[in-house]
């Protein structure tokens, strides 16, 4: 991989805010010395984060992975869990890491998401809970997931890590389901440097998460159950205050880059978006521009996904290949399953390309991606 003089553009950049706006924001931790321990910037950031997402509640957790384990614990959920191997690692390792064993639904070929037609034949009497997600910020079919779920008596937990600020019929994503997970990692639309946050209707979860999130404490002298460490400190909880006030702000700049994208890309010959705004399956969804995935139909393109990762990489342009390889290949689940079961999860791993988009991405470089993604068919 040679590299030339141009500065490199990564796949993402961390939005931060103004540094005197941080500043100004954990200056009274001088006065305080309340550095952690749900001190009051972690309330203050929990009840803007209600507003904002428009949920019920909203707790806080040090980081994404940690919320979801939470989640699963708290909605005691046990057995067998259907969900997607078209994820992050996270998202099937909350639940083996929780006793439950995963069952993989595959995807639909248009948006990515677990596909409903295909969930029903996969329940059986062990099954408890479906574990869906937001991928790339694109809306699962929440309706039809919720009927299914009633139908069987099941539990539905969101992982909406990449779908921070989407709204489907003008309610936040995060309301849909028993409980839906948020990442607010340092790559996502919103962070808090690390940091995540379970969100749900059910008031009855909320001391079950708080006793989780902190050695399963109860009281000056209760502890209840045997859990971990998940709180988060005053430090990121201001980096989240900070950014939320701007975070509206990064949306509409992403939605520029993303149309820019859109408006070059989509007349191409054997190559489609991933992402579609308001159409389809999209349809009355709100979206958060998070993420620019691009399908490569080697055939019809002329190239395949990888000669594009390698031809940008040159030019100092660092793609990522979300979601490849399929959970289910990954060294540590791959003895125990098929990834031929899942055929559209298994085409999509082999031929999607997650384009560079943030809310800084000058439109000229997105111009400059897009020429190269063009000529490459005519190089080879
Ligand atoms: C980022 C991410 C997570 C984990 O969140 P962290 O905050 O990094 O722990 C889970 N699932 C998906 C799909 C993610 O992208």
């Amino acid at each position: 991989m040679q590299a030339n003089n141009d500065s490199a553009i990564l796949v993402t950049r961390s939005s931060m805010p103004p540094l005197e706006e941080y500043v100004k924001e954990i200056e009274p931790l001088w006065e305080t010395h309340w550095l952690t321990n749900e001190g009051p910037i972690h309330q203050l950031l929990e009840s803007k984060l209600e507003r904002y997402l428009s949920v019920q509640h909203a707790e806080l957790f040090v980081n994404g992975h940690s919320a979801l384990e939470a989640a699963i614990e708290a909605l005691d959920v046990h057995g067998e869990a259907i969900t997607t191997p078209f994820s992050f690692a996270s998202t099937t390792h909350a639940l083996v890491r929780k006793g439950l064993d995963p069952v993989f639904c595959d995807i639909k070929p248009d948006d990515f998401t677990m596909d409903p037609e295909k969930i029903e034949a996969l329940i059986t009497p062990r099954t408890s809970v479906i574990v869906p997600v937001h991928v790339y910020g694109n809306m699962c079919d929440v309706d039809a997931i919720q009927q299914i779920a009633d139908k069987h008596g099941l539990k539905v937990i969101y992982d909406a890590a990449h779908a921070f600020g989407v709204r489907y019929h003008d309610k936040g994503v995060a309301s849909y389901g028993d409980a839906s997970m948020l990442s607010f990692h340092a790559t996502k639309v919103f962070n808090t440097i690390e940091g995540g946050c379970v969100c749900f209707s059910d008031t009855s979860l909320q001391p079950i998460l708080k006793k989780i999130r902190n050695f399963g404490i109860t009281g000056p002298e209760s502890v209840e159950s045997v859990d971990g460490n998940f709180k988060m400190n005053e430090f990121c909880a201001a980096m989240g205050v900070c950014n939320l006030r701007h975070v509206d702000d990064e949306i509409e700049k992403r939605k520029h880059v993303a149309e820019r994208y859109c408006d070059l890309l989509s007349g191409v010959r054997g190559l489609r978006l991933g992402v579609h705004y308001g159409e389809g399956s999209q349809e009355s969804v709100t979206p958060n521009y998070a993420y620019m995935p691009v399908i490569f139909d080697d055939k019809q393109f002329g190239a395949s996904r990888d000669d594009v990762f390698y031809a940008l990489a040159q030019s100092n342009i660092y793609t990522r290949k979300y979601f490849y390889p399929l959970i289910s290949d990954y060294a540590c689940y791959s003895e125990r399953f098929d990834s031929s079961l899942t055929p559209v999860a298994q085409w999509a791993a082999d031929h999607v390309l997650c384009l560079p988009i943030y809310a800084d991405l000058a439109l000229e470089d997105v111009d400059r991606i897009c020429g190269i993604i063009q000529d490459i068919p005519s190089h080879k």
